[in-house]
């Protein structure tokens, strides 16, 4: 008997385990699955991010679903449009055997009624984000009253991300005797609420230990200007000539951008994220593993199978939405009882986040500021030294010593040092000779040209159920943008204000030309007492059709921009020591050497 029949699944699912070559069974799911099946209970699930919540659920969910009524039986809620669509195809493919059985995912950013549609055909199963089902909801578009089962996935994150209010009014449109599942990395006080407020003695699981940080993880931070995360990365990395590290952003298209420019910056970089094929990402992994590759980056959902031991350093390049991830990530390092840092860059306005993080995982950060060029210089040269020093001779060159020695016979042992180490070292001095302090303070003194001081007006506000946190949301989801690039949202009765760099003036206006929601016309302008030169072209042609939504040929449309080529140029400039610096080619030549020998 397979371990996943002993937990009393069916036929059809257990088929569709075999196809996807699972095994045998997670604790999480060994623990749940049974529990699930047998009695209808609610359950509080806890276990580590990366153990299998979703089969927990979803087996059983699947199996107690009746595939013969049309009806919608069983709602999923997680945070995020990703984690939703990752969940709809897991389902997808648990119950492939299953064949009248539909799920339907029901997300922001996407056709309202094209989803609508696809529940009116027949939902057993809706995987929704909260935002998007409360839409739903209101407007009459599905119907959950008389839905069995409500899954409440990545529970923690859904609160971190302020849905609690959102969960509640779903769940009141939802009948009293259905079971609710919670499932959660950790248990903070706002799960527990969840739990105590929406939940009828519900069964605990708890897998693993709860989440701490890890001790012989040290935690620091460095405060930046936004602007500057980059370079300051670099210099972060520079600064640790024998990094091998993770760096965390928060969504594919930070990862996929940092990566190639890391990579564009002469560093050992990958990126590590969802839209890679299984086959990229296995080589990815592949050349991490073999250290071919320094500096990882990825996003935390592909994160989530690393499994490498000596990893010296994460790096949040940004913090995370979700605080509690914070430990899933510092968590790659200090791994086998080794020591490890975890280093968050973070502007200013983030540090009342790094309390908050302490405490969740009861450890003290340390303030630090970005190395300067005389720092990383003196890092490096050691560094060169001491490869120096351990490098084994390569003895092909005795033939020509003669000659060479013939050549350099006039200098002293001394000089020889300080050619050779000129020879390595120009570029790299004189980048960081004229390189800035990137510290947040000593930068702060310079006004941040044109970055994030277009100010912009909408004619939405509190009125219609925003506060700033919700339309920040709102506008990310809408333009695609991170969070950093929205900031100062300030939501007004019925208007708000918000700012972001000149560079997204273009996006935003034509995002919001002709924008409906709920049927009102929602107007977005450059607000009035900006000096700005674009001041009456509000309306502005949009550069594809239908509905001014962005797509990701928009996306590169704007790339070779009007004002994203002057950023582009001045990038240029800002070229790392290491491109076509020599000091590479030789730290990799002698690897190569003494992996030779
Ligand atoms: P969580 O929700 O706990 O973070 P997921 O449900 O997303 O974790 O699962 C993480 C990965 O593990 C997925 O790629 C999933 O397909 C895989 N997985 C889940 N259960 C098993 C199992 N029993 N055997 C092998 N792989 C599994
Ligand atoms: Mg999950």
């Amino acid at each position: 008997m397979n371990a996943f029949q002993k937990l009393g699944l069916d036929a059809d699912l257990l088929k569709a385990i075999e196809d996807m070559g699972f095994e045998t069974p997670s604790e999480v799911q060994e623990k749940s699955i049974p529990i699930l099946l047998e009695q209808e209970t609610d359950l509080v699930s806890l276990a580590q991010t990366g153990t299998g919540k979703t089969a927990a659920f979803g087996f059983p969910l699947i199996q107690k679903i009746d595939p013969n009524s049309k009806k919608t039986q069983a709602l999923i809620l997680s945070p995020t449009r990703e984690l939703c669509l990752q969940i709809t195809n897991e389902i997808k493919n648990y119950s492939k055997y299953k064949k009248s059985l539909n799920v339907v995912a029901v997300y922001g950013g996407a056709s309202i009624t094209d989803q609508a549609r696809s529940i009116e055909r027949g939902a057993q199963i809706i995987v929704a984000t909260p935002g998007r089902m409360q839409d739903m909801i209101r407007r009459r578009l599905a119907n959950i009253s008389s839905i069995g089962y409500c899954v409440l996935d990545e529970a923690d994150e859904m609160l971190n991300m302020g849905f609690y209010e959102d969960i509640k009014s779903i769940l009141s449109h939802t009948p009293k005797e259905k079971k609710t599942w919670l499932f959660s990395a950790t248990m903070p006080k706002e799960v527990a609420k969840i739990a105590k407020k929406f939940m009828t003695d519900p069964i605990e699981i708890t897998v693993g230990s709860k989440n701490k940080g890890t001790s012989n993880v040290s935690h620091e931070y460095y405060l930046v200007n936004h602007r500057n995360r980059y370079d300051a990365l670099k210099r972060l990395a520079d600064a640790n000539p024998e990094i091998f590290s993770v760096i965390f952003c928060r969504t594919k298209r930070d990862t996929q951008k940092v990566a190639e420019k890391l990579i564009e910056d002469g560093y050992n970089a990958a990126a590590l994220h969802g839209d890679l094929s299984q086959n990229q990402r296995d080589l990815v992994m592949k050349s991490f593993r073999s250290r071919q590759i320094q500096m990882l980056v990825a996003t935390d959902v592909a994160a989530r199978g690393i499994d490498v031991d000596d990893i010296t350093h994460v790096i949040n390049y940004q913090l995370p939405d979700e605080i509690e991830t914070y430990t899933h990530r510092s968590g790659r390092t200090g791994r086998a009882g080794k020591n490890g840092v975890s280093m968050v860059i973070i502007s200013k306005s983030e540090v009342r986040k790094i309390r908050t993080v302490e405490k969740i995982i009861q450890q003290k950060f340390e303030e630090k500021s970005i190395p300067d060029g005389k720092e990383i210089c003196k890092t490096q040269l050691f560094h060169l030294a001491n490869d120096i020093k351990k490098t084994e001779i390569n003895h092909d060159i005795d033939p020509y010593l003669p000659t060479i020695n013939e050549a350099l016979e006039d200098f002293t042992k001394e000089e020889l040092i300080k050619k050779f180490f000129s020879v390595e070292f120009t570029r790299f001095y004189n980048y960081y000779e004229k390189a800035p302090d990137l510290s947040s303070e000593s930068a702060g003194g310079r006004p941040e040209v044109s970055e994030g001081n277009t100010r912009y007006f909408i004619n939405v506000g509190s009125k219609d159920g925003y506060d700033w946190k919700s339309l920040k949301d709102f506008l990310t989801e809408e333009l695609n943008l991170d969070r950093d690039d929205i900031f100062k949202v300030d939501t007004k009765a019925s208007f708000s204000f918000f700012n972001t760099d000149e560079k997204h003036a273009d996006l935003i206006l034509s995002t919001f030309t002709d924008y409906q929601q709920n049927g009102r016309f929602v107007n977005v302008e450059i607000t009035k007492d900006q000096k700005s030169e674009r001041g009456g072209g509000r309306r502005r042609e949009r550069s594809g059709g239908g509905g001014g939504r962005r797509n990701s040929k928009g996306f590169d449309d704007k790339k070779g921009g009007k004002f994203s080529g002057k950023r582009r140029s001045e990038k240029r400039d800002d070229k790392g020591p290491r491109k076509g610096g020599r000091n590479k080619n030789i730290e990799n030549s002698i690897k190569r050497r003494r992996s030779k020998a």
